[in-house]
């Protein structure tokens, strides 16, 4: 058994100086610190000065796509595409992606989440990486019919599927069609299908570019959110990315539907000039998950900073202070990643998985400590993170990443 003691927080409560018991791959007892040498724990991590959170869930990545840091950058997005990404994305090769993933995930550890919900070509290696390095990873091969592009046939989206369909703890797939615009109406209705039949998530790229929107208009006469009614997708299995071009109605639609929203601050400003509405989103009843999308183009893949944005980018549109509290924002990245990807975790409680971090805040942008939840909204950093801890099993603790038995040197 292993206890992690500091002050806990997660979007439900505060609990100053308990200890998060973990046995096995669960949570079994939050208890007060007094009382843990009574479990007789055989590890004891933290102490006074720490705050253990919920591992954040970053729902929307591409690890791999590391490769690209900063390349092409102040180019405009259709030029950096089509000069810098999709040239490059011709050349991988399984080994390049493996190397890249690697780095990706750790770097997705070390800053704090402990699940990734990832898009992308070569899922299979993006899959055998994750689960050595110890990442809840949610894989999905991304899948294209409209768009000729030789790693996204749907015929090995499907084949990735099964071969993954309950074979690890950590690796769930998904069913990846890349987008509204890039997928045929007939191929969603059997990704639909197939996702009722198997329970899985479909996770798609939604109304993310002012071009993605107006294909779907010239193609079906359908708004993005219309085409999948249609294909039969809206229901609660939905994860859509970025929806910054969605309109009112086709809020109010994913929200009857319950589908996931994935929120992608960082990504969606400097991509698009754009963002969600997120006080609009939150309160028409949707689901929303907060994501960085691929490191190119946000720098780094650290969801303090997503949860920061997303904080502040909330009242840019209502030109307003403080639209959503601190607690509201912190729970789209713990609950809310949890709920869209159906796993019982973002809460610190008895029976669920024990994915969790330890925050050293015993830095001076930690003190005072009064408001933990502004804390971790306004103040934390990846860097903050002494240890995370996925499926019970701590994963990375300051600077090494032992079971995979490396150090941040060998990167
Ligand atoms: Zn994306």
């Amino acid at each position: 058994m292993k206890a992690l003691v500091g002050d806990v927080v997660d979007a439900e409560k505060v609990l100053r100086n308990h200890a998060v018991l973990v046995e096995g791959k669960e949570i079994m007892a939050v208890v007060p610190a007094e009382k843990v040498r009574e479990f007789g724990p055989d590890e004891v991590y933290g102490g006074e000065g720490f705050f253990i959170i919920p591992g954040l869930i970053n729902a929307h990545t591409h690890v791999a796509m590391t490769k690209f840091r900063g390349l092409g950058e102040d180019m405009p997005t259709e030029e950096w595409l089509g000069k810098i990404i999709w040239p490059m994305e011709l050349e991988w090769t399984a080994r390049e992606i493996r190397k890249w993933a690697r780095i990706g995930v750790m770097e997705t550890l070390m800053n704090g989440s402990t699940t990734i919900n990832d898009h992308y070509f070569f899922a299979e290696e993006i899959a055998n990486e994750a689960e050595k390095i110890g990442i809840r990873a949610f894989v999905g091969q991304t899948v294209m019919d409209l768009v000729e592009f030789p790693h996204a046939d749907p015929e090995e989206g499907l084949k990735f599927f099964k071969r993954w369909q309950g074979r690890s703890e950590l690796i769930n797939p998904t069913l990846a069609p890349h987008a509204t615009n890039t997928v045929s109406l007939e191929l969603m209705r059997e990704i639909s299908e197939l996702s009722d039949e198997a329970n899985a998530r479909i996770h798609i790229h939604l109304a993310q570019s002012r071009a993605e929107v107006e294909e779907v208009k010239e193609r079906y006469d359908l708004r993005p959110v219309e085409y999948l009614k249609q294909a039969g997708t809206l229901n609660e299995r939905l994860i859509g990315i970025h929806g910054v071009y969605l309109t009112d109605e086709e809020i109010k639609t994913l929200a009857s539907a319950g589908s996931t929203l994935v929120h992608c601050p960082t990504s969606n400003v400097k991509l698009e000039g754009r963002t969600i509405n997120l006080q609009r989103v939150l309160k028409a009843g949707v689901n929303v998950g907060l994501g960085s999308d691929s490191p190119n183009p946000v720098g780094i893949l650290d969801m303090f900073l997503e949860i920061r944005k997303s904080a502040l980018f909330a009242n840019l549109l209502e030109e307003k202070a403080h639209v959503l509290s601190a607690r509201e924002v912190f729970k789209l990245a713990t609950a809310g990643g949890a709920r869209a990807l159906g796993i019982k975790a973002g809460l610190i409680r008895e029976g669920y998985l024990a994915d969790l971090l330890l925050i050293n805040a015993r830095k001076p942008w930690f003190k005072p400590r009064e408001n933990p939840y502004s804390l971790i909204v306004y103040s934390a950093r990846g860097s903050d993170v002494e240890m995370t801890v996925v499926n019970g099993e701590p994963v990375y603790i300051r600077g090494t990443f032992p079971r995979i038995g490396k150090a941040l040197e060998d990167v």
